[in-house]
């Protein structure tokens, strides 16, 4: 890959990683002694959920990091599993990736 694009793809990942970084507010101490039970059901729903989409945040940044890390070491852009080069559109669309289609439905499946 040249350079410019590797540039380009390295500030995607830049930009991306800002985004979600400060992880978001604290997740809020789920229940406590006050309210009815619908609103302790709530509140744990609520925990439950900020959870979730914060292990999901954190999956991502991890995988932002290990792309920063290969377009350091000039492996950005190859598929991990076939050593192919992955396709322009897919890293647009998904500039964290490590697997090219073909291998991501293979492991998926
Ligand atoms: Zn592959």
């Amino acid at each position: 890959m040249d350079k410019a694009n590797l540039q380009r793809y390295k500030r995607l990942l830049l930009e991306k990683r800002r985004e979600l970084s400060p992880v978001r507010g604290l997740v809020p101490a789920a229940g406590g002694w006050e309210g009815d039970l619908i609103d302790q059901a709530n509140a744990d729903v609520e925990a439950e959920l900020q959870i979730r989409i914060q292990e999901t945040d954190t999956q991502l940044l991890e995988a932002i990091e290990e792309a920063l890390a290969r377009v350091e070491d000039g492996t950005y852009g190859i598929c991990a599993n076939c050593n192919r080069l992955i396709p322009r559109a897919r890293l647009e669309a998904v500039p964290w990736t490590r697997l090219c289609r073909g291998c991501m439905e293979a492991q998926d499946s």
